[in-house]
Order: C-alpha cells, then structure tokens, then sequence
C-alpha cells in the first residue's frame, strides 16, 4: 500500500527531502499555473475537511478572479471531537503542509499564505515554526523560490480555542481581527475573503496531497482508492477499540477494516454496539453498517456523513442517551450564538437530553427532541447547528427503543461514565 501523507517519521527538512519532499514543487514551478489546476482537477482530489467539495473547481473559482492578492489560509484548526488527523501532519510532517500551501499558491498566484492553527497545539506551531525556518534557508519558501522568480511566504495565527473558528469565514473574521463569528455567503471566500480578497482555503490533509499528486501525477494517484474519490486518507480511531490510532488508509477502505482489520476490533471481546464514522457531527451507525466503505457517497448513502473521517467507536456497555447528551454539551458550549436555533436549540436539546439521562424524563421528549432538531436542522447560518440536529437524530433514529427505556425505567448502565474515554469535556 502506498503511503504518502506520514511516510515521514522525521519531521526535518533532510528526511521529507530523502523522501522526495519538494519535488512536486519542482514540478509546479515548470508548469503555467492553469496546467497546475487542470492536474489537481484529474487527480479528483476532495476537499478533506468535511464537506469534500472537489479541489480542483474551488481553485477554479479563486483564480479567475481578477483581484489582487490572493491569499492562500491553511485551516489547521481541528477541533472536531474524534479527529486528530491534521495533528499528525503538522508535528510529524509539516513539511508536505508547507510543500503543498506553496504549490497552491502557485497555481493562483498568490505571495502569501497563513497557517491558522488550532490554539490547543502549541507542539504544532513550534515545530511548524522550525519548518518554516529551514524552507526559507533551503530557497522553498520566500524571495526566487528555487530559482522560478516566485515569491510566496507564510505566516502561523494561533487561534484563541473557538470550534467555530474551523467554519472559513469565521476563521477569516478571525485573522482579520474580528469576533470569530461566520459570514453571510455569498460573497464567497474564493472571491471575498480576507481582506476583501479571492482567499483560498483548504483543510491541512487536502493541502497535504498536493505534493503527491504534483510528484507522481494524477494519473497515479486516481489509482488509489476509491475511483470516484481518490487518494489515502487518515482515519483517526478511538473510543473502545484495542489499538486506538491514526491509520493511513485507501479512500474506500471498510469500517469493517479499519476497527477489526487495523485498530484491533472492540476492546476487552466485546460487542460493537455504534460507530460515529466522521466525528462527533457525523450521524452514529449501527453494527449492520460495518461494511460500509469510508467515502463520501457511501457514508452518505448510509445515512451519515464521512466529515473529518473520526471513526468513534462504541462497545455494547455504552449508553447511547449519555453520549448524546455529551456531544450535545459540545455543541452547546461551542455554538457562537449568532443565530437563534442554534443558539437556543442546542441548549434545549441538551437540557431535554440531561434530564432523560437523569431518570426525570417525561413522555413527549423524543418527539420534543424530534421537533427542535427539525427546526434547527437548515435554519443556521453555519453548518454547527445542522451538525447538532444530525447528530440527535441519527441516535433516535437507530437507538430509539433505548431513550425509552431511559424514561420508563431509568438508566440501565449505572452510574459508571463509560463514554469518558471517547468524548472528552
Ligand atoms: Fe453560530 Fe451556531 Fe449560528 Fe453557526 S449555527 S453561526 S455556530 S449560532
């Protein structure tokens, strides 16, 4: 199996080199910025953030802006609870982040980029810092970069710990100096972004491919995976599994192969009860979804989505009420409070949540739960709301009979906190 993203071990400049590090750009820079994009559009390279919108079109767009400057931004603020991908790359790998931001600036032009990295990895910015130090010395990023007369540089921002901050244009109010909050769109980013700017952003493990597609083509990076979405992704595992973990992985690979085929199967010879397959904003999935490839069209088909690719695992002690009632304390305590479903609609699902946790539900709440995600769900200005609603509906969906039991008869779990070691406060 091929691996590219964390191949890596040695996050200095000497062992990304030996691993051929730079020579996609190299690549890049013998070719007319068009060509660059027209070679990431064949690649069918999808955006690894969540929404996995194809690359390739969203650079179209920036580039035939006539604006100038344009700006590249990194979002490196992953805060999704389950994933910790982007992680991985920036302190084990940072220079294919870096690779990858230069070739996408050459593709739109742009002298500048920023790194906005999540305020809780403060290991991330140090070891990005020295990166960006030795790509200066060695000519990869700055003044002539390896002789081409492009000019092109990158700054880090550390964020200050908001969730919301990962939504583009609450990330660009934020760089901008701004109260972290999203933007009405339209205007979009690629052509209103920071500054008024055609700003193009893209999640840290999209930026990351760039420099394998650019080295061996895109030719041979469609044969990797799954043909309607091609590459490697990172699968950050958790919860009850015996090997909880990070594993690099084909587009398309099973959940079945990624919690019993990598991550050991369930921990302790226990039973699979739920899987949250693309974190905590991702609908959770019965046992019977084992088998279900890891892509966008299939998990969608499944009824939940691939998001950041965070696959929580869940073994058959869980209480189902208890972790949604703590995915939705997440979602409560992160929701910026501009509009008002959200806003309010998060704190009344959990509070509905909290008291059938706590034997004083009464009848009528699964369908209040019903009715409030409904009303959140499509009704906010960014997508956090509709990733509460979701993730709500989706438990009543496939564990329905056990939030009744909840009111009947009270939790039948005990009072031992058994989600604590997946969904931390
Ligand atoms: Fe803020 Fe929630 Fe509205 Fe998004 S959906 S803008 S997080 S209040």
């Amino acid at each position: 199996m091929t691996r590219y993203l964390l191949d890596v071990e040695n996050p200095n400049l000497d062992g990304y080199e030996k691993a051929g590090g730079y020579q996609g750009l190299a690549r890049a820079l013998s070719m007319e910025p068009a060509l660059i994009i027209e070679e990431v559009k064949k690649s069918g390279l999808r955006g690894r953030g969540g929404a996995g919108f194809p690359t390739g079109m969203k650079w179209t767009f920036a580039a035939g802006d006539p604006k100038f400057p344009k700006y590249i931004i990194c979002n490196a603020d992953e805060g999704e609870p389950g994933t910790f991908k982007d992680k991985a790359i920036l302190e084990k790998n940072p220079h294919i982040l870096i690779e990858g931001m230069a070739v996408a600036a050459r593709a739109l032009k742009a002298e500048l980029g920023y790194i906005y990295l999540r305020g809780e990895y403060p290991k991330g910015k140090d070891i990005l810092q020295a990166a960006l130090k030795e790509a200066r010395g060695k000519g990869y990023l700055g003044e002539n970069i390896m002789g081409s007369g492009m000019r092109f540089d990158i700054h880090v921002h550390l964020g200050a710990g908001a969730y919301i901050c990962g939504e583009e244009t609450a990330l660009i109010n934020s760089l901008e100096g701004k109260r972290g909050q999203p933007r009405l769109k339209p205007p979009f980013p690629v052509n209103s972004g920071l500054w008024g700017r055609p700003t193009m952003v893209n999640n840290v493990e999209t930026l990351a491919n760039l420099p394998f597609i650019m080295r061996a083509g895109a030719a041979q990076y469609v044969k990797i995976g799954d043909p309607g979405c091609p590459g490697n992704k990172l699968f950050p595992v958790s919860g009850h599994v015996e090997k909880p973990g990070l594993y690099e992985l084909p587009m398309g690979t099973t959940l079945r192969e990624i919690i019993y085929g990598q991550a050991g199967g369930i921990k302790n010879g226990k039973r699979l009860k739920a899987v949250i397959p693309g974190g905590i904003s991702a609908p959770v999935l019965p046992p019977d979804a084992i088998d279900c490839p890891m892509d966008f069209v299939s998990v969608q088909k499944q009824g939940s989505m691939l998001g950041s690719g965070g696959v929580m695992v869940f073994d058959n002690d869980t209480c189902i009420v208890r972790v949604a009632h703590r995915a939705l304390e997440f979602f409560e305590r992160e929701s910026c409070g501009k509009c008002t479903p959200c806003r309010e609609g998060t704190s009344w699902l959990r509070a509905i949540l909290e008291r059938i946790e706590t034997r004083q539900g009464r009848e009528g709440d699964l369908q209040l739960l019903e009715d409030v995600s409904r009303n959140i769900a499509g009704n906010t200005f960014c997508p956090l709301g509709d990733g509460a609603a979701s993730a709500v509906l989706g438990f009543l969906r496939h564990f329905r009979e056990e939030f009744e039991e909840h009111i009947k008869n009270g939790c039948p779990f005990g009072p031992d906190d058994h989600t604590r070691t997946v969904i931390a406060r």
